[in-house]
């Protein structure tokens, strides 16, 4: 230990050659007593005990030595690293000795009177605080402290009077009024009521410290707080009894800025962002952090489920102002989930972790909104978890049934074609898509419950036409299974395994579907290559747009139920779908109506002209075998019919 200190300081090898040179006994040891180096007075060897013990020794400046005894003067050469000098106490040592001694190396020496006056200092005052031998002579050393440091000189005092020393560390006015900071090591010594100090300069040492400690604890790119300094800020907080609430930022669509206007473009606004999210936070108790990527944090030290929500919304407000970035105007949404800590919830990667569930939460319901933590959100997530895991292993199994829900020909109900809609049986439930199609979105298995649909709606569409009742079949598919790379193949290989002709098979998607990402479009154009169809499904809702029936490559429309349920009261929404039924059949577009419930509903669509129909009222969706039979059933029978008209 002792040696490692040694070997990295520089001074050493200085004061090493003072102690030879000194006519006396005198010795460098180390804080146990034990000596380092000696003069050919000394007879003990280098690693034993010279003097002890040494606390007592550096607050009385005189011990006796290890031998019993000799009588030693002990007085700091380097505190930091341990190194002190003992001399035997006999009067012929003299101040001078001393004096030379401390004349060398960088650290300030300094002896000054009970009314703190400088009596003796060394040379470094001058290298290290440009004052000359002369002008700190009798110097009242504190005048030298900032004006505002009013705390050190009371402390160093009552320190000196009651321990004997102190060790403080401060600032010391230079001669060009800059200033260094020094830390000190002061003793007060009885025997001749003066106190003796050693100081070192470590104004770069503690700008290094702040640097790395800033480094540590900011986030480059926003020079907000980080994760680490966040969490330090909330478990303080918790610490303290405080009820912290925290607010989980997560920028919505982020990834889109990134792609399209590139990572430099993306930084500038992560950054324009991270300064308008601090401005936010300005109480004394708040701290905004970057969690990392596009995701923020702030903590309200003392934050009510009241405030956190006011914060929210503040933001929320403050967000509708657009970001200027890359001669563009951009506006941000983010999705902010909150949580906070009650008396029997303290756990702040808990806290953290909950927040950034219920921001999940805010996105999954539509984002740009908050949502806060609690425990119907906390069921909802366990339960989100359980039918994950228990989907993944149906994907694996049987569980997952695909029912077929006949669409017929109106007037008469002849059917025509069916759609295939995936169904869960999980012990005697069975279980709708309602149920379960969000999380396995969310759990991307999207792609494997489409190529199971796929699958067996082919292989239906197959049976129906090798029992003599040939009619096309539709599947769902939602942008996430449509932008798998090999969706347009494994479509064709299914059908080349099920040999069906491509015409039979209808593929629905949403509006929605099309504009949530660009590579929908390509491959839709490459499922009609194949002589697959496309239907655009619930019609009348979301989008609805009219230029879309003529852009997109598609052949059939099906009108939303909720359009189908209003028909019969609504004279509005009937001539609406009137002239729908009119476009759609000049653009040559085959139209569905979703949903027909009543003989009342089904009298007017097709008093509106429509010529296809899907619903309870006819049927509901049944298994294959159902299908087969009441398609196959003589008086069920109709005329063969592929087409849509
Ligand atoms: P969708 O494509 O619009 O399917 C029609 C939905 O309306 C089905 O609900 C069907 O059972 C229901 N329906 C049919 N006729 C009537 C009626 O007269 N009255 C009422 N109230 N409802 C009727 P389901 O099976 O619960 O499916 C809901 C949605 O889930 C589907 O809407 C579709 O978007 C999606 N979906 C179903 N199966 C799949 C699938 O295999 N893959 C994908 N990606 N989505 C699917
Ligand atoms: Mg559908
Ligand atoms: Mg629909």
């Amino acid at each position: 230990m002792v040696a490692d200190h040694h070997a990295t300081h520089t001074e050493l090898p200085a004061w090493r050659s003072v102690v030879a040179a000194m006519p006396v006994p005198a010795a460098l040891v180390d804080r146990n007593g034990v000596m380092v180096a000696a003069n050919r007075w000394i007879e003990v060897e280098p690693g034993q005990a010279l003097v002890r013990p040494l606390a007592e020794a550096v607050s009385k400046g005189l011990v006796f030595g290890a031998d019993g005894t000799t009588r030693w003067r002990v007085r700091p050469v380097d505190p930091d690293a341990g190194v002190f000098l003992a001399t035997t106490e006999r009067e012929d040592t003299g101040d001078h000795l001393i004096r030379r001694f401390y004349s060398t190396g960088d650290s300030l020496f300094v002896v000054y009177d009970q009314s703190g006056h400088v009596i003796e200092s060394n040379q470094a005052w001058e290298k290290l605080l440009g004052y000359s031998h002369d002008e700190v002579f009798g110097l009242d050393s504190w005048t030298l402290l900032p004006p505002d440091d009013v705390r050190t000189r009371v402390e160093v005092e009552q320190s000196l009077r009651t321990r004997g020393r102190a060790e403080p560390t401060f600032h010391m006015r230079r001669a060009d009024g800059t200033y260094r900071l020094v830390r000190w090591a002061l003793h007060f010594d009885t025997a001749v009521g003066r106190c003796f100090g050693i100081g070192r300069d470590v104004t770069e040492e503690h700008r290094l410290a702040a640097e790395l400690h800033r480094r540590a604890t900011t986030d480059e790119l926003t020079g907000l707080a980080n994760r680490a300094t966040f969490l330090e800020a909330l478990s303080a907080a918790l610490e303290e009894g405080h009820d912290p609430a925290v607010l989980f930022l997560d920028l919505d669509h982020f990834k889109v800025i990134n792609d399209s206007l590139g990572h430099a473009a993306g930084d500038e606004l992560l950054a324009a962002l991270g300064a308008r999210l601090n401005a936010l936070a300005v109480s004394a108790d708040s701290v905004c952090a970057r969690q990392g990527g596009d995701e923020f944090v702030v903590l309200l030290a003392d934050g009510s489920e009241e405030r956190a929500i006011a914060a929210a919304e503040e933001t929320l407000e403050a967000l509708t102002l657009p970001f200027r970035i890359a001669d563009r105007s951009l506006r941000l949404h983010m999705s902010i989930g909150i949580s906070y800590a009650t008396a029997d919830h303290r756990d702040p990667d808990r806290i953290l972790g909950e927040a950034d569930t219920a921001a999940y939460e805010a996105k999954r319901q539509g984002r740009g909104r908050y949502v806060v933590f609690d425990r119907e959100l906390r069921a909802a997530v366990d339960r989100r978890f359980e039918v994950e895991a228990a989907l993944r292993r149906a994907l694996d199994g049987d569980e997952l049934e695909v029912h077929l829900q006949p669409i017929v020909r109106l007037p008469g109900g002849g059917v025509v074609g069916a759609e295939a809609l995936v169904r869960w049986r999980t012990g005697r439930e069975l279980l709708g898509p309602g149920a379960f199609l969000d999380v396995a979105e969310e759990a991307g298995l999207m792609p494997d419950l489409g190529r199971l649909v796929v699958d067996r709606a082919i292989e239906a569409g197959s049976e129906l036409r090798r029992r003599g009742r040939p009619m096309y079949v539709t599947v769902n598919l939602t942008a996430a299974e449509l932008v798998e790379p090999d969706v347009v193949d494994v479509i064709a290989r299914s059908l080349a395994r099920w040999e069906l002709p491509a015409r039979d098979l209808v593929v629905e998607i949403t509006e929605s579907t099309v504009i949530s990402a660009d590579r929908v479009l390509p491959t839709l154009h490459e499922l009609r290559a194949l002589g697959v169809r496309i239907a655009l499904d619930d019609f009348g809702t979301g989008f609805s747009s009219l230029a879309h029936l003529r852009e997109l490559p598609i052949d059939v429309v099906k009108i939303d139920r909720s359009f189908v349920w209003d028909l019969v009261d609504d004279e509005v929404t009937r001539a609406m779908t009137g002239s729908l039924l009119h476009l759609c059949d000049a653009m040559g577009l085959d139209v569905v109506c979703e949903g027909i419930e009543t003989t009342d509903q089904a009298a007017v669509v097709e008093r509106l002209g429509g010529t296809l129909g899907q619903g309870f009222l006819f049927h509901r969706p049944m298994p294959i075998d159902e299908l087969l039979a009441l398609v196959t059933r003589p008086t069920g029978s109709r005329v063969h019919d592929t087409s849509l008209h």
